[in-house]
């Protein structure tokens, strides 16, 4: 798989290198640290900073932490959702069904992948909240996504997920309440591909 980059940023491009012609730049930004220092290490570079809406799910604090972010990176951080579903309980409804042994949740797919899906283009750039700590689950996310141009700044800058959490702190925020909880994800209250009582 080809490497480029831009402006000194590595990019994984797609098997389609072909499409890539400096489009937008992406962050995907879940409310967690993370891809909040993902964004805020490439807001010199005038991304687009996107958050698929799970907040009905969440806790409340993410609100807060959001706006924190929004002021700390100079970033607006926009909002799609699904067309379908409001909320992680209506996906279960609809489809009868939470998550199986292997980790796959309806969930995810329908509140979160759909309307990525809907929102992205062939020749954006994405970024991704992944740290050091997770390079399988990188490596198997850019095998899953062929097609993607993928930029990985927080592994490209060594950093692991105790990093963000400092980098945050250090910025005078207060870190999401599901960490200080002791969850060690900002995700859904109660998430259920939880897999241990920390998840
Ligand atoms: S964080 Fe968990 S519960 Fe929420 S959408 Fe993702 S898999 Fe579903």
């Amino acid at each position: 798989m080809p490497v480029g980059s831009i402006a000194g940023l590595g990019v994984r491009l797609s098997a389609q290198d072909s499409l890539f012609k400096d489009g937008r730049l992406v962050v995907w930004f879940s409310c967690g640290a993370a891809s909040a220092c993902a964004l805020k290490m490439v807001a010199h570079m005038n991304p687009l900073a996107v958050y698929c809406n799970t907040a009905r799910n969440e806790h409340p604090d993410n609100a807060r932490f959001r706006a924190d972010v929004e002021a700390w990176t100079g970033i607006r951080v926009e909002t799609i959702s699904s067309e379908k579903f409001q909320d992680i309980e209506s996906v279960f409804e609809h489809f009868q069904y939470m998550s199986n042994p292997r980790g796959y949740a309806h969930c995810t797919t329908e509140l979160k992948k759909v309307p990525r899906f809907g929102f992205q283009r062939a020749d954006d750039t994405h970024i991704f909240g992944f740290t050091t700590d997770e390079m399988k689950r990188l490596r198997r996310f850019e095998e899953d996504n062929f097609d993607m141009n993928l930029a990985w700044p927080l592994v490209q800058a060594g950093m692991s997920k105790a990093d963000c959490l400092k980098m945050i702190a250090d910025a005078g925020i207060e870190i999401p309440a599901m960490y200080r909880l002791g969850f060690e994800n900002n995700n859904c209250l109660g998430c259920v591909k939880a897999t241990s009582p920390h998840y």
